[in-house]
């Protein structure tokens, strides 16, 4: 099918004052105190799915419990309630999948599941990336999951469906159904059924784009993009082609980003996601997951190459805006793989001392750290307990003698689904099975050397709820100018608001 034209995205008109923003207050007496210092830069990274617990195991993993992830050394910390809304209303979902979280920081509007950029009503909304860039400042996103996934696609796109990602138009991947089961009609606006990957390529919102996803583009997404003076690392493929494959498309590699030199870049390392860091340190030398860069190098990159450019167009007196996600943080929560999980987090956070080493030389850079939701009820267990799913009975009611206290529920059988309940749209097979639930056991620095993981001697012990999201407050962390403003408990929305506010020097008027 023919793809359909996009039209150039135009910053929506804004109408209408918005009400006085909310008093920030810091949890902490202020360290670092820099309100007044005028902000130049603001990076914003996310840890997909990274919920409070999954911090605190990687600090244990790998520093010990008494240590400290780089994120937890930012001197502003709070919390970020993530429920979206239900499609057509205004009324919570408790459960956010990721496009709805990262329309609701990109846009500042609650919207429903899956959608990209749009509100709950199918209407586009502006996105900060979108206000930045056409502010004059440049600007950068990056992800280690394919570039045109919900989490990056939400600051550089408008889509009514997260899946439709590209390379071409479908339906079934692009049209919201009806209740009866039958499409949506096409909305007026096409850019909204147009695929992540051909807006990505058309509408030059970021100058600098690093992540996964070479399969979603195809050879006339590199030509417009060249024709925008992208410098366009790999090749998309050969036009001669009715699709592209991996013998026809070259990914970008870590090499080829070290050259990287131009004012506005695109690098695609994989055609799917990136590589996990565990996976990729099995591998030998000379595999090809082994030429992709850790989300640590993209960051570097990206904001030596953002910085550069601003450094070149002095004078005009605007910074940066970038964003930076570890997405397989979620990925691997959702298969309940602890190990990779923890790598996940701490490849992450090598990405935080790269953002907050520069803002620390900078002194007019706010970073930003936080995540979209919880994933799969992620937990550190007593060493030598076990898992509810696993008991054959609920937990002895140990205030059963209380007449007050004395109500204990009762199970028919251990490790039964309940089917009314449980739709399992995400767990695979063998989720019904309580052994697949079993923890999963970490030595940590304190452990002595004969400790091994996975043995019952190690005294991290993992477990999860389920292989989904949850509506779990996630973590926040901040430095520098006006980080105070973060050291809250704080609506995903908000957080809109605030960068729009450090970035602009002024609230944002409603959308
Ligand atoms: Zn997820």
């Amino acid at each position: 099918m023919r793809r359909r034209p996009v039209k150039t995205l135009t910053v929506l008109a804004l109408a209408g004052a918005m009400a006085a923003g909310s008093a920030a207050t810091a949890n902490s007496a202020p360290q670092n105190d820099e309100r007044g210092k005028d902000i130049r830069n603001v990076i914003y990274l996310l840890g997909d799915g990274m919920g409070r617990t999954h911090v605190t195991a990687a600090r244990d993993r790998y520093y010990g419990p008494g240590g400290k992830l780089t994120m937890e050394t930012l001197p502003y910390t709070g919390a970020v309630a993530t429920y979206a809304v239900e499609k057509g209303t205004a009324k919570p979902s408790l459960v956010t999948d990721s496009a709805s979280s990262a329309t609701a920081w990109s846009t500042g509007v609650k919207t429903y599941n899956a959608a990209i950029g749009v509100d709950s009503y199918e209407k586009k909304v502006a996105t900060l990336m979108e206000q930045a860039k056409a502010a004059g400042f440049a600007t950068g996103n990056v992800s280690t999951a394919e570039i045109t996934d919900a989490t990056p696609a939400a600051q550089f796109s408008h889509a009514l469906l997260r899946g439709c990602q590209g390379p071409v138009y479908s339906d079934a991947a692009c049209l919201p159904k009806k209740e009866d089961g039958t499409y949506e009609a096409a909305p007026a606006d096409k850019t909204l059924i147009t695929p992540i990957a051909e807006q990505i390529a058309r509408n030059g919102t970021a100058d600098v784009v690093f992540g996964g996803g070479l399969a979603r583009f195809e050879p006339d997404d590199q030509k417009a993009l060249q024709a925008q003076g992208y410098q366009v690392l790999g090749n998309f493929g050969d036009a001669a082609l009715p699709a592209q494959t991996a013998a026809s498309q070259k990914v970008a590699t870590k090499a080829d980003l070290d050259k990287a030199n131009g004012k506005k870049v695109i690098g695609l390392f994989n055609r799917g996601n990136l590589t996990v860091e565990q996976a990729k340190a099995g591998l030998p030398a000379d595999a090809p997951q082994k030429q992709e860069p850790t989300l640590a190098d993209m960051a570097r990159k990206s904001i030596a190459l953002l910085s550069d450019r601003k450094q070149q167009e002095r004078g005009k007196g605007k910074g940066f805006f970038l964003q930076i996600e570890g997405a397989q943080i979620d990925k691997r929560s959702h298969a309940n793989d602890a190990a990779q999980t923890l790598g996940e987090v701490k490849a992450f956070d090598d990405a935080v001392k790269a953002a907050y080493d520069f803002a620390k030389k900078d002194g007019h850079t706010l970073v930003i750290v936080t995540a979209d939701h919880e994933c799969a009820g992620f937990n550190i267990i007593e060493h030598g307990t076990y898992t509810n799913s696993e008991a054959v009975a609920p937990p002895a009611n140990t205030d059963a003698g209380n007449p007050a206290n004395n109500s204990t529920p009762s199970r028919a059988t251990s490790g039964a689904k309940d089917t009314t309940r449980s739709t399992g749209i995400v767990n695979g097979a063998g989720s019904g099975d309580a052994k697949n639930f079993a923890p999963a056991t970490f030595r940590t620095p304190d452990d002595a050397p004969d400790v091994k993981d996975g043995s019952p001697e190690a005294s991290l012990w993992l477990t999860y709820l389920s292989g989904n999201h949850t509506g779990a407050d996630v973590p926040i962390f901040a430095y520098g100018p006006n980080g105070s403003a973060f050291a809250a408990s704080q609506n995903n929305t908000e957080l809109y608001t605030k960068m729009y506010r450090s970035l602009f020097g002024r609230s944002p008027q409603h959308h």
